[in-house]
């Protein structure tokens, strides 16, 4: 199995060659400047399974931050590609899919803590607060 995906102007292309998981919407304030304002759809994979295949994505982390996560931008058109919250782990933001049918839908809503009065939330979608609980 093989998913991929791009940055706006083409520059940065990436692939992802094992399972995803952690299907969810991120209503966290951060989320927020870099989607536009709505909550952030993304899923996980391992860093192992990650791989840039075109490009150089400029890393970037909050130095005013303890424990900041890297995000990486496509130096060319500002693309945010994905998040590093640990090394181990990356976060794919589904609006870079080259298919974004390749995205289940979400599993979940995170973040709620800094939900908008203009956000959305299918009926029945599980919600936290901050994360899931570790099972
Ligand atoms: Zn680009
Ligand atoms: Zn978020």
């Amino acid at each position: 199995m093989s998913i991929t995906g791009r940055c706006y102007c083409g520059a940065c292309t990436y692939e992802v060659t094992g399972a995803t998981f952690f299907h969810a919407q991120c209503h966290c304030r951060e989320c927020q400047y870099i989607s536009g304002g709505g909550p952030n759809y993304f899923m996980m994979c391992k860093a192992e399974d990650y791989r840039i295949t075109k490009g150089t994505p400029t890393a970037f982390a909050r130095p005013d931050l303890d424990t900041p996560v890297t995000r990486h931008f496509c130096p060319t058109c500002g693309t945010h590609l994905n998040t590093y919250p640990r090394p181990s782990m990356v976060v794919i933001k589904v609006g870079t899919l080259d298919d974004p049918a390749d995205y289940p839908g979400p599993e979940s809503a995170i973040y709620t803590c800094d939900l908008q009065s203009f956000h959305q939330i299918h009926e029945g979608l599980p919600q936290f607060e901050k994360l899931p609980p570790r099972g």
